[in-house]
């Protein structure tokens, strides 16, 4: 949409051209079923097997350890499910701070009598390591924990926690949705056993999602039916999103520290022209330990809600992690875990950019700020 500045990247990412271009061939003229034998169907097969290696190449894995999904979510669901089953123990562990995708499947466990650990996390949003430690037991299953926080941005020290996972000998899956594209990530030398991805968080298409499964790992199927995926997700493949997806994973990986270290210092401009600009906002969560793409901003006293209509109107895209439900807006559960005081929480907004954010949209988006916020406390006022 031509005029619209959008800093709503940690929802979802702009499809890169390469990526449209790659998957144009396979909605429509390449259509033939990746399982078909005949030569049309082997094709299509041995083009989903480069994806393979490209996503593969992203983290470090081995392609047979990659398997294609239809999201982060139902690789997530697919990770924790399974490996409860496969294991037969009834104890997960989990944090404070997940995605909706695990916590609403906790839920369900919980609701199954599996017994889950929700660990804190500090002022700053990061893990409570010690508070693990204490957690982990002979009965754990899986202990299932995030690499960086959508809301916030902020990441785990996941290089600890794999390290004491192994110490303790607990299989760990990381959902790595919000942190593939924007850090190194090598699962050769980080001992996860599972680690969850997502195409449209790093510029592929929406519909497509991978696993990366340790080799050895035993993980029961949670969608069954024909034997693809080699029997670990059946289902007839996302073609054109699993090319996509392949050449995003290839992309990312050539990016350069440069390209990330651009978007880390609009970030800054953005996050410190607004609290220059304005008294009474401040950051949540440890500005240390985040990835380069997020900030949010808690505006004291102010409702999210209306200040991304009124920034919407301004044509600027940006989100909050407050859900809407019954007509009031309940804080975020991840400010909430960080103990972000309920002046600040109401009234917190997050931006998050990508490789296309320019210059140009930041500084319009500080000028653009203080007015529209000064505007909507004069109307709390009347
Ligand atoms: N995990 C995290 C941290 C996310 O931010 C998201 C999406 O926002 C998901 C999981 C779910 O991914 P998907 O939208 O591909 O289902």
């Amino acid at each position: 949409m031509d005029g619209l500045i959008y800093l709503d990247n940690n929802a979802t990412t702009r499809p890169l051209d390469e990526v449209v271009e790659a998957m144009l061939p396979f909605l429509r003229d390449e259509y033939a079923n990746p399982s078909s034998v005949h030569r049309f169907g082997q094709q299509v097969r041995h083009k989903i097997e480069l994806a393979r290696e490209q996503v593969a190449g992203l983290i470090n894995a081995s392609p047979r350890e990659i398997v294609f999904t239809s999201c982060g979510t139902e690789s997530i669901n697919h990770a924790i499910r399974g490996t409860l089953k496969s294991r037969g123990k009834r104890h997960l562990i989990t944090s404070a701070v997940e995605h909706s995708a695990v916590r609403t499947l906790v839920k369900q466990l919980r609701a199954e009598g599996i017994e889950v650990d929700e660990i804190g996390v500090d002022h700053g949003g990061r893990l409570n390591t010690a508070e693990l430690e204490t957690a982990l037991r002979e009965e754990t299953g899986l202990v299932s924990l995030m690499w960086a926080n959508n809301e916030t941005g902020v990441m785990f020290d996941v290089a600890r926690i794999a390290a004491l996972c192994k110490e303790r000998n607990t299989p760990l899956h990381i959902d790595a949705v919000q942190a593939v594209g924007k850090v190194d990530i090598d699962v050769a030398t980080l001992p996860v056993t599972l680690l969850s991805l997502s195409a449209h968080k790093f510029h592929g298409t929406k519909g497509v999602g991978a696993l990366f499964i340790r080799r050895r790992t035993r993980v029961a199927p949670i969608i069954v039916g024909g034997g693809q995926e080699r029997g670990t997700r059946a289902g007839t493949e996302n073609v054109a999103g699993i090319i996509g997806m392949g050449v995003a994973a290839e992309i990312a990986s050539r990016r350069s520290d440069e390209d990330r270290r651009r978007i880390g210092e609009l970030r800054d401009r953005l996050e410190s022209g607004i609290l220059d600009a304005i008294p009474d906002a401040r950051v949540n969560g440890c500005r240390e330990h985040r990835v380069d793409t997020t900030t949010n901003i808690g505006f004291k006293r102010l409702q999210a809600e209306a200040i991304l209509i009124l920034l919407s109107e301004a044509g600027v895209c940006a989100s909050s992690g407050a859900a809407c439900s019954s007509g009031s807006l309940e804080p975020s559960h991840v400010l909430e875990a960080m103990g972000v005081e309920q002046a600040f929480a109401h009234g917190s907004v997050r931006f998050s950019l990508s490789r296309f954010t320019t210059r140009e949209e930041v500084d319009h988006v500080v000028e653009l700020l203080p007015p529209l916020l000064a505007r909507l406390r004069t109307t709390m006022r009347v």
